[in-house]
Order: C-alpha cells, then structure tokens, then sequence
C-alpha cells in the first residue's frame, strides 16, 4: 500500500535524525500501529459507536455523535483520538472516515425518523481531500436522508491552515443545509472573535468546562457568556461529557440546547440505539 509506504519513508527520514533512543522506540511504536492499522481496515476492524445527544428542548434523544472503536484486544481500550493522529498522517484517515460516514448513513436510514440526527467527527487531512465534499453529498441520495440529518464535527486546528479554502467549502456544504459543529470549544485556540467569521451551525462546549461547572465560577462565567453569544449569533450549543444532575440545571437555566455525556449513555453499538431513543431526564415524564 501507498500510505504505508510513504508513512515507512518518513519514519526512516525522521529516525536518521534523532538519535535519542525514546524518539526512536515512539517512531517504531508508530509504523506498528500504521501496519495494525491497514490489516484492521482489511478486516473489518473499525467498528462505529453512537452515544445520544439529549435535546432540552424536546425533552428527548433526537441525535447521536458517531464515535470510532477498534474491535482487537490489543487497542479495544485505548483512545480514537490516538491512533487517529496516526491514520490521519499515514493517509488510513480517509479510508477509517468513510467508514464512520457510510454507518451512520446505515443507521440513519434504518431508523427511519427524520427527526434524528448524527455527527461525524471530520480530520482536517480528510476534509481537505480532493473528493470529500462529493463522496459526502453523494451519500444523502445514495440513502435518501435530509441533508441537516448527517453533520460533521470540525475543531479549531481545521483553520490554522488555508483558513478561507475551509471557509468556503464549508459554506457550499452548508448551502444545502449540512449542519457544522465546531468540537472542543474552549480548548486550543478558541477564542470568541472565530464564532462571528466561522461558517458554524453548532458549538460543542468542551468536557474540560462542563466537568468544571460545579467547582469553578470563572467556569460558570464563560459558559454562560459563550452561550449568551452563540444565541445572539443564531448558533446552537450542546455541552459535552456532562455526567450529573447539577451540571444540567447549570446548562438549562443558561439557555443550553443539548446535552450528552454519561449521565445520559456512554457510546454505545448499533444494536443498542433504539432503546436510547427512550431515555429521559429524571423528573420528566415520558
Ligand atoms: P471527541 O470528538 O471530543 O469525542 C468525545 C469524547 O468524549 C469521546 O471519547 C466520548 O466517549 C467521551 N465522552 C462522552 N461523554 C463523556 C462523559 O460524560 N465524560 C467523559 N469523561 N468523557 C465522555 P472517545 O470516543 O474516546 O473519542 C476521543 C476522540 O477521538 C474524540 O473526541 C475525537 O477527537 C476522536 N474521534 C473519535 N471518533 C472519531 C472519528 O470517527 N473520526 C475522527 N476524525 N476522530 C474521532
Ligand atoms: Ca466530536
Ligand atoms: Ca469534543
């Protein structure tokens, strides 16, 4: 393969130039995770998960986050976000991005409910392959869903680079009423002046702030201006990773759309996503 490959050339290049021993056990930790990669696409390995996102205003689970799980005993446990970084370099990503992109279009079309939506985490290097926007667009007539069913998740390291390209093909897809969520706001380089430039129909608002929300009054602070914020400019929020009651009194009161976290389900598979369409808050009858 192509990417495995160039990704072998590169850690070669690399490891010529550093000599420290711990560089160099990282580099070859790395092709092997690159090699574990490619036989698990070969095998079905990649398999998607769904974890409910709970809307406050209706009361009820209309969505879900699509997340990616490797099925092998050796990576079962660790993060995404981990090898992803890799697969992103080696080139895998898009190969992996598809699969996130053709299951939850599966699921969707299952379902049968245009009410009921999902997001796919989009990488940078993904989203900037000459093709995506097609092989996107081309999934909602290949399984007949709405177009502001499927949407994606993009984070801040999307504009560091080429900024008005992102811009522009994020505003074709949203010409026809694609949804963008922009992930982990409040981390990295988020800052508020990119809300009223960025071509955004949602914000996430980053674990790190929700699980702060009962100990930190700064934290409550900038909570409630960022969503004071994203209602003036006509954008959505959902907090992520909330897991008590405390924090979603928090949430609601500031005027929050959406919820998810463990409080409501972990991600879960396939198999188990009609009966998190029946979860409710406590104290609202169903
Ligand atoms: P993310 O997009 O910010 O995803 C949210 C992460 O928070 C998920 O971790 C989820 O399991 C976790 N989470 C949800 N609720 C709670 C909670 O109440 N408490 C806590 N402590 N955690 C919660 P996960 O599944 O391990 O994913 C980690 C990261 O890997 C994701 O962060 C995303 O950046 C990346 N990732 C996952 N799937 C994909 C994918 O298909 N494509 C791309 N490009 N990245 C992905
Ligand atoms: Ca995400
Ligand atoms: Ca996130």
């Amino acid at each position: 393969m192509v990417y495995a490959y160039d990704k072998a050339i590169t850690l070669k290049d690399r490891n010529y130039y550093l000599y420290d021993k711990g560089a160099q056990q990282v580099v070859e930790k790395e092709l092997q995770i690159s090699k574990d990669i490619e036989t698990a696409i070969e095998k079905n390995e990649f398999v998607t998960y769904f974890q409910p996102i709970y809307s406050l205003k209706n009361n009820r689970v209309n969505g879900f986050e699509c997340l990616l799980r490797w099925d092998n005993d050796k990576y079962r446990y660790e993060s995404p976000f981990e090898y992803i970084k890799i697969a992103e370099r080696v080139g895998f990503i898009h190969n992996i991005g598809f699969i996130t992109f053709e299951e939850s279009f599966k699921l969707l079309k299952e379902l049968n409910d245009p009410s009921l939506h999902i997001s796919v985490n989009v990488s940078p290097a993904q989203f900037q392959q000459i093709g995506f926007s097609q092989m996107f667009l081309e999934l909602f007539k290949k399984y007949e869903l709405n177009y502001d069913q499927v949407a994606i998740e993009i984070t801040e390291t999307f504009l560091i680079e080429s900024m008005q390209d992102i811009i522009d093909k994020l505003n074709q897809l949203r010409g026809y009423g694609i949804k963008v969520y922009l992930d982990d706001f409040g981390t990295g380089y988020s800052s508020l002046l990119y809300l009223a430039e960025l071509p955004i129909d949602v914000i996430k608002i980053d674990k790190e702030f929700t699980s702060q929300i009962t100990t930190s009054k700064q934290v409550r602070g900038i909570i409630s201006h960022v969503i004071g914020i994203a209602d003036e400019l006509g954008i959505e929020i959902v907090a992520e990773g909330v897991e008590n009651e405390k924090q979603i009194q928090f949430l609601e009161k500031q005027g929050c759309d959406y919820l998810q976290g463990y409080y409501f389900s972990k991600p879960i598979p396939k198999a188990q996503v009609r009966d998190a369409l029946k979860i409710v808050r406590k104290g609202v009858n169903g």
